[in-house]
């Protein structure tokens, strides 16, 4: 059952923690005690534990105490019942404040304050009235609902360990002190059978049981930690499969997934949608000049910059092959797109990325080629691209360093018919 509580209320499932909580599960535990940090959100799991498990027993626990009595009543005149029925009755009293406390959400946290107390009152009680019976069967009776009453209190109640047998023992202390005040006869004997004895067998259900529910709580922690390590485990192989690793853009195969995807989303809104391929001019040189590593450092830089083209929600930057890019923009017309390419060719330009080898600038430069559509079915999402690319290579043919765009023609041409303007 603890398994279950674990994720929802302990924030320990931090994959850094695996090897202590390991260790700890190891170490056997056998002070029913965890480290600070965990014995904290074990308690909270072991008080709802405690609580789900009264809800369910409660009315079984009432009912067979109830039995208990009434069987007690049916075979003993009134007469020899003495104090019986009313400090039976108490009992029962003390059970249904458990039981009605339990039940109520804003009392939660205070299970073990309330349970304690009055689970030891009522053993006290119970404990009590045996003393009081006259009727030597009624009494032997009696002492045994008194060990049952403590069997009950260690094994179903859930209460820490430390805690039950502190209230049980001061049940038992009570109990002389009572029977001392009032001068009934103390016999020691008689004490370590119905209480002693008990006490200890309760003991050792209540260590068991908190024993093995601390086991179960982490190996739940353990098997949290696994699910959440598995799911960051899948984000990053999902993440690295859709990433360009030098420059962290979306690669080729990510980036033409989101083309089609805006490709079909501008085709329903009948919104435009344009797609921008730019190659770093003369990079070859570059990489000649100032070697691979430069090269890569540099292709670093442009990648960031061009990140800052393209933050709207659908906008995306990719790298295409070596030194080229591709930036999708839907929503975006061939005016609009006019003045975002020129900001681009400006933005890198600006980065004044020394590049002596260049024939068109002493900075590195780029050459943009751009395409907008207003897309329809009959026209793939590639031909986007091939017409960028034929922009692209008109800047390269041009002189490099510059812009041109086109638009594709939206007749429901089919795509072999296809008409690039201009
Ligand atoms: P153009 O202006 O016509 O585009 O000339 P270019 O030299 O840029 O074009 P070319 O295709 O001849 O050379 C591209 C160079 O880009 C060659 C290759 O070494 C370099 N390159 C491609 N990928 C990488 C990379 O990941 N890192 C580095 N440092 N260089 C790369
Ligand atoms: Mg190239
Ligand atoms: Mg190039």
């Amino acid at each position: 059952m603890a398994l279950s509580h674990t994720s929802s209320l302990s924030p320990v499932t931090d994959p850094a923690l695996k090897s202590e909580i390991t260790d700890i599960l190891m170490s056997g535990f056998y002070f029913l005690l965890f480290p600070r940090f965990i014995e904290r959100f074990f308690r909270k799991t072991y008080r709802q534990t405690a609580l789900n498990n009264l809800k369910i027993n409660s009315i079984y626990m009432l009912i067979t105490y109830a039995l208990l009595g009434i069987l007690v009543f049916l075979q003993a005149p009134v007469s020899d019942l003495g104090a019986f029925p009313i400090c039976y009755g108490l009992g029962g009293l003390c059970l249904g404040i458990i039981a009605t406390l339990s039940s109520i959400k804003s009392f939660n946290h205070l299970y073990h304050w309330y349970t304690g107390p009055v689970a030891m009152i009522a053993l006290v009680i119970l404990l009590h009235v045996a003393g009081t019976i006259e009727n030597p069967d009624i009494k032997i009776a009696a002492y045994a609902g008194s060990i049952y009453a403590i069997i009950t209190m260690y094994s179903m109640l859930k209460i820490r360990f430390f805690l039950v047998t502190f209230w049980c023992h001061l049940a038992g202390l009570i109990h002389l002190v009572i029977l001392q005040l009032t001068q009934h006869e103390i016999s020691f004997i008689s004490f370590q059978a119905y209480f002693v004895a008990a006490n200890l067998i309760g003991m050792g259900i209540a260590y068991v049981i908190e024993h093995r529910e601390r086991a179960m709580f982490l190996q739940g922690l353990l098997l949290d930690i696994d699910k959440i390590e598995q799911k960051q485990l899948y984000e990053n192989l999902e993440k690295l499969s859709r990433e360009d690793s030098l420059t962290s853009l979306a690669n080729r195969r990510y980036f033409d997934e989101r083309l089609e995807q805006e490709w079909n989303r501008c085709q329903r809104e009948k919104r435009p949608l344009s797609v921008v391929l730019l190659d770093v001019d003369f990079f070859k040189q570059f990489n000649d000049f100032y070697g691979h590593q430069a090269g890569d450092h540099c292709l670093m830089n442009l990648a960031k910059a061009l990140k800052m083209e393209a933050s709207r929600p659908g906008e995306l930057v990719g790298r295409y092959g070596g030194e080229e890019f591709i930036i999708l923009y839907p929503n975006i017309d061939e005016e609009q797109i006019q003045t975002t390419l020129q900001r681009i060719l400006d933005r890198i330009r600006d980065l004044n990325i020394e590049h002596q080898t260049s024939t068109v600038n002493t900075m590195v430069t780029i050459s943009l080629g751009a395409a907008t559509a207003y897309p329809v079915r009959s026209i793939p999402s590639e031909r986007a691209v091939t017409a960028a690319d034929k922009m692209l290579y008109k800047s390269k043919n041009n002189g490099r360093d510059q812009w041109h765009n086109t638009r594709l023609s939206h007749c429901e041409a089919q795509p072999s018919q296809l008409e690039i303007l201009p």
